[in-house]
């Protein structure tokens, strides 16, 4: 089996193998771009080496090997010679870009002769010492684990004692210095010296890029991207070229568009006399790419030549590493750039205007997930105004929020999990901090430019962030930051613009987006292509009108409970269940008839004619009673009965296991009047409208928890009785709809049976997930995260639908619900009507619609846009 690919050997389309990094690599030279030769060591040969229990085995180093002596000859250097010796960079590249989350080290193959031969045969000492103290410390890091800081610090105290602030001002002296002090720490970190042997050094390296695939930061990056564990990264070599060799050399990156905010013009930053990622990590500050025009104009316009033709060639917005060494001009990576939502947009209908793209492209260049950024606020103008503005930074990823400050991402995942609004404080980021980055609502950093690590990271989790804010002093060890002479303390509130980079003290009111522009005309495209409808989880005339301006066309599922919790209802709502006689309990039911009734006008009105699913009473009833001693007090004054008898009441309906208790339907079977109550209220609601309004609304009524037909049948027959008697009381005739939840596990199965007197099907898959995992929902929470860790589960079954279990009993209720009833409507209302893999499950399943919170309707939207492509 072959597990090396030269660069010209290999083409983007062997992508799962070669890497992204890799594969691009090796696209570039076979289109004939200036990149410098290499080859890359297969993903296979990352999974085989840990099947082989982490050794790297004799065929593989042979085939190493011999991509090595291929790369000697095409140079004309040998690997560790002593006169002109062959360095290498040893980078790492995952099938989906990971951004620093894996090693790469530069300088390979230096040791104490080697760079003896590379100073004289390049005639310039320093630079040889710079790139060997480099590599050296890299090594250090990546290889053997040692703390990255103990290098700094030696660094940071050379710098000081020779009054110099950036590395470029250390002499050649002081990179030899440098370059002893760092094999020391080595060789006491470690107890054993710095390897020489310059194979050795490559074999090392390349085990540490396998074993980088499984550090923690990368783990946790996959995780919150869903990226498969088993994918494994491939291992590219490849001949070093120099950004640190003077004035005429130096290194960059660049967007070919505005990551930020899509517009069509380069955008990037690069530094003289530097290597691979001083720019991104915020060593010096580095100068906007236009600067380099007047710096190396010829380099400047090649570059540019090559920015356009890789964007054609690829299609897409361009994320570009160069470096220019002596004059020359090289490109050392290419990859889809990682853009904000807004960018995303702007860049695919531009995209489609400049007749790059098809509109069925630009539709699945967006990922539906991140739509949720740009539906989140803005900052209230009026309040704006009056906001004082501390200090400004780089608007690296737009968006605006306020929040507490912290300055560790510890500190921050614990004020999100108490549920605060947390702005997380860094001088910058590094990958390490991503959890907390993730639990953030926004980032702060004192240092770094609009390509550093917290800026790109930010953008792709679409959070706020300002980075680069260099008046900033932090001071980790007190719990402060300082601007100029007003100091905040942890805990203090901020807000933070990410378009404009303007940091403010205190909190700054936020509103909602205005969705026009662009996102209309994608949101059209996607509108187009989809078959799903798209309904949207609402119970109240707020949500609901929130939903529509969203795209909603209709309301698959409104929960009348959540009517119930008002506080001048929740009294009456306790009055009915306590009530021990059915007299007591009408009466009760009388007083909640006219406010339920009142909700459904609204909610129907708001909806226009659209279809309304409505779900009777579901939760257990204990829900809505006092458990506090105090409260249930208070409640047997009101209700002028005493509390002995109360507290009795509220100890019978408490139940072991109440979501598997005496709800939903189960309710109606005992307590018939409450549904009777609940129809009566949205037919009337439904004639009120048609008289005052001709509105024609056609309710749906949907029976919660039916696992046996006869269940449905017992309920259903009390559901026409009530409106029949209506219809003829008010001489209204309304058309309505009566179905069911496929949320027990028994219901699916027995679909057929079930269709019989169901004219629509719902699949509640939040209870049917709970039901057919045996996981409860309230309680899973705890041990799920473990599953997943564990790689037990792939998904939180709850996020994400399972097609193999759960997935399959929805198959059979559709197959089986269609064989009794061929128009039979079919929709889904559990959270997963929001979530794209599972809607396109849905897709797949042939359902005709899918329900969702209303925040989530522009993400259904793409996302069955996508499934039909
Ligand atoms: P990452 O995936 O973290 O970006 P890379 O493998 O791209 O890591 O490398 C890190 C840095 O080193 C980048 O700036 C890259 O351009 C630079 N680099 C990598 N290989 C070489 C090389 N052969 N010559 C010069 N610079 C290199
Ligand atoms: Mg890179
Ligand atoms: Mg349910």
């Amino acid at each position: 089996k072959k597990f090396v690919y030269d660069f010209m050997e290999g083409s983007m389309d062997l992508k799962p193998l070669l890497g992204g990094k890799g594969a691009n690599l090796a696209e570039m030279t076979r289109i004939g771009l200036p990149v410098p030769s290499g080859f890359t060591v297969t993903t296979e040969a990352c999974n085989e080496y840990y099947v082989k229990n982490t050794v790297l085995w004799d065929e593989l180093k042979q085939e190493i090997f011999q991509h090595l002596s291929y790369l000697e000859e095409s140079s004309g250097k040998r690997f560790g010679d002593i006169h002109n010796p062959l360095l290498v960079s040893v980078r790492s590249g995952s099938v989906f870009s990971m951004p620093g989350m894996m090693d790469t080290i530069l300088n390979l193959g230096l040791n104490d002769e080697s760079v003896e031969g590379l100073a004289k045969v390049t005639n310039n000492e320093r630079f040889a010492y710079d790139s060997y103290r480099r590599f050296i410390q890299m090594f250090g890091d990546v290889v053997l684990h040692i703390g990255k800081y103990k290098f700094d610090t030696v660094l940071e105290k050379r710098k000081q004692e020779k009054q110099v602030e950036n590395d470029i001002d250390l002499t050649s002296e002081d990179l030899k210095f440098l370059t002893d002090e760092f094999k020391k720490i080595i060789e006491r970190e470690v107890k054993h010296k710095f390897p020489q042997d310059v194979k050795q050094q490559l074999l090392m390296a390349i085990e540490a890029v396998f074993k980088s695939w499984n550090n923690p930061r990368a783990k946790v990056y996959r995780r919150i991207n869903d990226i498969p564990d088993h994918l494994g990264t491939a291992v590219t070599i490849q001949m070093m070229v120099f950004g640190n060799m003077g004035e005429t050399s130096g290194t960059g990156v660049a967007f070919t568009r505005n990551p930020s905010n899509g517009e069509k013009k380069l955008f990037g930053e690069f530094l003289m006399n530097a290597q691979g990622e001083d720019v991104v990590a915020g060593i010096r500050t580095p100068q906007e790419i236009q600067a380099l025009n007047e710096k190396m104009p010829d380099a400047y316009n090649k570059f540019i030549e090559l920015c356009e033709l890789l964007e054609k060639h690829y299609m897409d917005m361009q994320d570009i590493e160069f470096t220019i060494e002596r004059g020359e001009l090289y490109i050392l990576q290419t990859r889809n750039g990682k853009r904000t939502t807004n960018a995303a947009i702007n860049i695919a209908v531009d995209m489609v205007d400049e007749g790059l793209i098809s509109k069925k492209e630009a539709i699945m260049r967006v990922d539906p997930q991140q739509l949720d950024q740009l539906l989140h606020p803005t900052f209230d103008e009026e309040d704006l105004k009056n906001a004082e503005v501390i200090t400004r930074g780089l608007p690296a990823s737009s968006g605006a929020s306020y929040g507490k400050i912290y300055f560790s991402p510890e500190d921050v995942v614990k004020a999100n999990s108490s549920g605060e609004k947390a702005i997380l404080v860094r001088h910058e980021t590094s990958p390490e901090d991503i959890e907390g980055m993730v639990a953030s609502v926004g980032i702060l950093t004192a240092r770094g430019g609009m390509t550093s690590h917290a800026a790109v990271v930010a953008r792709g989790m679409g959070k706020c962030c300002v980075a680069g804010a260099g008046e900033v002093k932090i001071d980790e060890a007190s719990r402060i930051f300082k601007v100029r002479d007003q100091v905040f303390h942890e805990g203090d509130y901020i807000s933070l613009n990410g378009n404009t980079g303007d940091v403010y003290s205190g909190e700054i009111k936020t509103e909602n987006p205005q969705l026009t522009g662009n996102f209309q005309i994608f949101m059209g495209w996607a509108d187009q292509y989809r078959r799903l409808k798209i309904r949207t989880n609402a119970d109240t005339p707020r949500d609901t009108k929130q939903a529509l301006e969203f795209g909603a066309e209709g309301i698959g599922l409104c929960r009348t409970e959540h009517m119930f919790f008002d506080d001048t209802r929740i009294p009456v709502v306790r009055r009915m269940i306590l009530s021990r006689t059915i007299e007591q309990r009408k009466k009760a039911l009388d007083l909640l008839l006219p406010m339920q009734r009142q909700d459904f006008k609204e909610i129907f009105e708001a909806m226009g004619e659209k279809p309304v699913t409505i779900r009777l009473l579901d939760p257990p009833l204990h829900e809505f009673l006092p458990h506090e001693e105090e409260d249930i007090r208070a409640l047997a004054k009101g209700m002028e009965i005493s509390y002995q008898q109360i507290k009795e009441v509220v100890s019978d309906l408490k139940e072991f296991n109440p979501m598997l208790g005496h709800r939903g339907c189960r309710l109606a079977i005992t307590y018939p009047e409450i549904y009777q109550m609940q129809v009566q209220a949205i037919i009337e609601a439904a004639v009120e409208l048609k008289k005052e309004k001709g509105l024609e609304v056609v309710p749906e009524i949907m029976v919660p928890l039916v696992g046996e037909l006869k269940e449905l049948q017992y309920v259903k027959d009390i559901i026409t009785k009530t409106v029949d008697e209506i219809i003829e009381d008010s001489g209204v005739d309304i058309k309505y709809l009566v179905g069911t939840m496929i949320e027990v596990p028994r219901a699916a199965i027995t679909a057929d049976e079930i269709a019989k007197d169901a004219e629509f099907f719902s699949f509640g898959t939040n209870d049917l997930t709970q039901m057919t995992y045996g996981f409860s929902r309230d309680d899973a929470g705890a041990f799920i995260k473990e599953y997943v860790d564990k790689n037990i589960l792939e998904k939180d079954p709850f996020q994400r639908i399972d097609r193999d279990g759960v997935g399959k009993l929805m198959e059979i209720a559709v197959d089986l619900g269609k064989k009794t009833r061929a128009d039979l409507k079919i929709g889904i209302c559990g959270e997963h009507g929001g979530e794209p893999n599972s809607v396109e499950f849905c897709h797949m399943l042939n359902l005709d619609y899918v329900s969702c919170s209303p925040y989530r309707v522009p993400i259904a939207r793409l996302a069955a846009a996508q499934a039909a492509i």
